[in-house]
């Protein structure tokens, strides 16, 4: 018998059953699909706090999350690395309001900036090659004596009979799983090529031509990409890819003929705010945390933490 069952084997729902296993409890996850085929196994990933909010509660839990891949890099089964890179805007912008989540944060200077673009910021951030990654926290949740079962649950009332203490992380399932009508898709569609001599990552969401971003891991490199609100087509779009390049060849020219590996799509948590609450239901406790949007690894252990201490309230 599970003192706590947390719905959902994403990043999210492996992170606060590690957490939650830490500080003692038993822990199951139940999940209709395993982290291999989650939404977070697409993710890019970048410590980046992007299509998340409020902003005032994300950069809290995205310190708590960057300091935690700081130290987990030095494993390197963690699939984390770091890598310094630079945000672009075509217009003078102000400091950015994750600011104090960065330590080493400055402003680019002209000669940093591509043709264009007239203001950046240059900073250092966890990559995390989240296939790498995702194994090696079901790994050691399984080694904490944690098990994920594969069940697709209609609604969480079916955890709720099992165990009186559910962590609901089930991402864009919330829709169903919580009768949540604010919870939406936002496509993300991404290339992933072999990584040559990129080793720098570049984001710019404001650009003429849309979305791009350059995200080098270890071994291959992600281009993206879109941020497509309510779109749900899971199908990548060859016309999309090849302005994806383009859009990144604009950034880095390196990026224009590197071979292309794979293509694929993912379907971001999107909320208007990230939902991190307890719910009581009947004699149980729902502690959801879903909703997270583009960042939901870089929310991973703060939200992790923010669900133990709703949990140990009682
Ligand atoms: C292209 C792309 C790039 C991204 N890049 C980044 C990035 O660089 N940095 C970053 O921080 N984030 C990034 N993200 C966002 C990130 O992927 C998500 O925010 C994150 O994966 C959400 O994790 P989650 O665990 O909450 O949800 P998910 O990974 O979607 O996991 C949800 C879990 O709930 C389970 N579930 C759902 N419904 C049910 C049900 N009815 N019964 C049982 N189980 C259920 C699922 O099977 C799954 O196991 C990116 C996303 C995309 C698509």
């Amino acid at each position: 018998m599970a003192d706590v069952i947390v719905v959902g084997a994403g990043v999210s729902g492996l992170s606060c059953a590690i957490r939650l296993r830490e500080a003692g409890y038993s822990v199951r996850i139940w999940a209709r699909d395993m982290p291999e085929q989650t939404v977070s196994n697409v993710a890019a990933a970048l410590w980046y706090p992007y299509k998340a909010y409020p902003e005032q509660l994300v950069v809290g839990w995205s310190r708590v999350s960057y300091n935690e891949f700081m130290a987990l890099r030095h494993d390197p089964a963690s699939g984390i690395l770091v890598r310094g890179g630079s945000e672009l805007f075509p217009w003078p912008v102000g400091e950015p309001w994750w600011r104090e989540a960065v330590p080493g944060y400055r402003r680019a200077r002209a000669d940093e900036l591509p043709e264009g673009y007239v203001d950046g910021y240059v900073f250092d951030a966890p990559v995390i090659t989240m296939p790498i990654y995702l194994a090696y926290l079901k790994r050691r949740f399984a080694s904490l004596g944690g098990r994920i079962e594969l069940r697709t649950l209609g609604s969480l009332a079916e955890a709720l009979a099992a165990c009186p203490l559910v962590v609901n992380c089930s991402g864009l399932g919330a829709r169903e799983l919580a009768a949540d009508g604010s919870v939406f898709p936002i496509r993300g569609q991404v290339l992933r090529v072999a990584r040559g001599e990129l080793d720098r990552f570049v984001l710019d969401d404001y650009g003429p031509r849309g979305v791009a971003y350059i995200i080098p891991r270890a071994d291959d490199c992600i281009l993206g990409g879109t941020a497509e609100d309510g779109q749900a087509d899971t199908t990548p779009d060859a016309a999309t890819a090849e302005a994806i390049r383009a859009r990144c060849a604009a950034l880095d020219a390196r990026a224009a003929d590197a071979p292309a590996l794979e293509h694929k799509v993912g379907l971001r948590p999107g909320r208007p705010t990230v939902r991190l609450e307890r719910e009581p239901v009947g004699a149980g406790l729902v502690v959801h945390n879903y909703g997270h949007g583009g960042a939901g690894v870089t929310l991973s252990w703060g939200c992790a933490a923010e669900v133990v201490r709703l949990i140990q309230l009682g």
